[in-house]
């Protein structure tokens, strides 16, 4: 996915901080996974001095694929961890742990401290700044663009630091025309987008693009502050809003400025699945779920809007990660999650990237479940531990 990038370089952004800072405590990371988060935090984090890690997913909310990636992970300062909740419950609990009083008390008694892995560490969002510049870049060498050309992105978004961070890059000089965010059946963000109100009120699905089963969107928080005009008592009062009534309307300047620069839609479930065919019959090229609906929704918004510009659509992970989703798409048959990656494998001829080769095999090493209620007491006893 995405993150295994950004994540690749966290770790070292964080250690030479540290060092610079002199700072001698151990830093424990706290990650809540929608999927992929956990597996690229892990393997970024995995037997680096004077870090530990704990990941946090949902059982039931993630995919086989991924839920295994996890749960086999080696490492002598690595945990994962099921919870019995939605990943909106494991976010929420993790940012709770960081503004908690008991535990900055065990933390400080322990000699350790908290950061997370997710996007709202900043050390996630400035890698992805890259991916923009870098994607931009192509376009010109390959003369589809020249230097200085607009182009529009197209997002699939759950947290929202992806696209944010490419609102970063245009703002660093970037020439960019729309950012159009797509989302699956949980369209809080294209509501958002589309009205200005942001309407956590509603039903929480699962669906076959679980990374972007997300209800509270992080980093989205940021993106009104900016388009606020930095006004962080309004945001504020924005946030407090949706914590106490789970809604909040941005103001008519805010909102018109949003506009602007975002577009945004989404997909069903069943959409996903024949977009991932048509792409296959139009390009021979394999979608996986979270691709799709950004594919869909771009080819919805030229047909209606007419926007000619070149768009750079981000490709968010390796359709193997959903396999059975993608098999099904594509061959219309239900199999197995290792038989779908191997017959996916046969009929499409698209390599299987390397860490899933054999991954059916890996050792189960971590089987703790706890209940959504129990994360900040885990943490605590976690720290004791050390
Ligand atoms: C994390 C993720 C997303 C959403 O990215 P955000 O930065 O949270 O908006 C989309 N697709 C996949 C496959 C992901 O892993």
């Amino acid at each position: 996915a995405f993150k295994d990038m950004a994540l690749s370089l966290l770790p070292h952004l964080m250690t030479l901080s540290l060092k610079q800072l002199k700072e001698d405590r151990e830093v424990m990371i706290l990650a809540a996974t929608s999927g992929d988060t956990g597996k690229a935090a892990l393997e970024g984090f995995k037997d680096v001095e004077g870090t530990c890690i704990k990941v946090f997913y949902p059982l039931d909310g993630v995919s086989a694929i991924q839920q295994q990636q996890m749960v086999s992970q080696e490492g002598k300062n690595v945990k994962v961890v099921g919870i019995h909740g939605n990943f909106d419950d494991a976010q929420s609990a993790v940012k709770v742990a960081f503004g908690d009083k008991m535990l900055k008390e065990v933390s400080d008694q322990h000699h350790v401290f908290l950061s997370s892995a997710n996007s709202i560490n900043v050390g996630r969002l400035i890698p992805q700044i890259v991916y923009y510049f870098h994607s931009y870049f192509e376009l010109v060498r390959n003369k589809e663009i020249e230097m200085g050309d607009q182009v529009n992105f197209c997002v699939p978004s759950g947290n929202f630091g992806n696209c944010l961070a490419g609102w970063f890059a245009k703002n660093m000089g970037l020439p960019v025309n729309k950012f159009i965010t797509a989302s699956n059946k949980n369209n809080i963000l294209t509501d958002f987008f589309t009205t200005g109100k942001y309407d956590a009120n509603r039903e929480f699905f699962k669906t076959n693009a679980p990374a972007m089963d997300i209800l509270v969107s992080s980093n989205l928080e940021r993106l009104v502050w900016y388009m606020s005009g930095k006004d962080g008592d309004k945001v504020k009062e924005y946030m407090e809003k949706l914590k106490a009534d789970g809604i909040y309307e941005v103001d008519d300047e805010t909102f018109a400025h949003i506009q602007d620069q975002f577009k945004a839609g989404y997909l069903n479930e069943e959409e996903v699945l024949k977009t991932i065919k048509d792409c296959y019959e139009d390009n021979g090229y394999v979608l996986d779920t979270h691709t799709a609906c950004g594919y869909g929704v771009l080819k919805q918004y030229q047909k209606e809007t007419g926007d000619q510009t070149k768009t750079i659509l981000l490709s968010t992970a390796s359709p193997y990660k959903f396999p059975e989703s993608v098999y099904k798409a594509l061959f219309n048959e239900e199999l197995d999650v290792y038989d779908a990656i191997e017959k996916l494998n046969e009929k499409t001829g698209v390599a299987v990237p390397k860490p899933l080769v054999g991954i059916k095999d890996r050792e189960v090493l971590h089987k703790t479940h706890i209940d959504k209620t129990e994360i900040i007491n885990f943490i605590k006893s976690e720290m004791e531990g050390l």
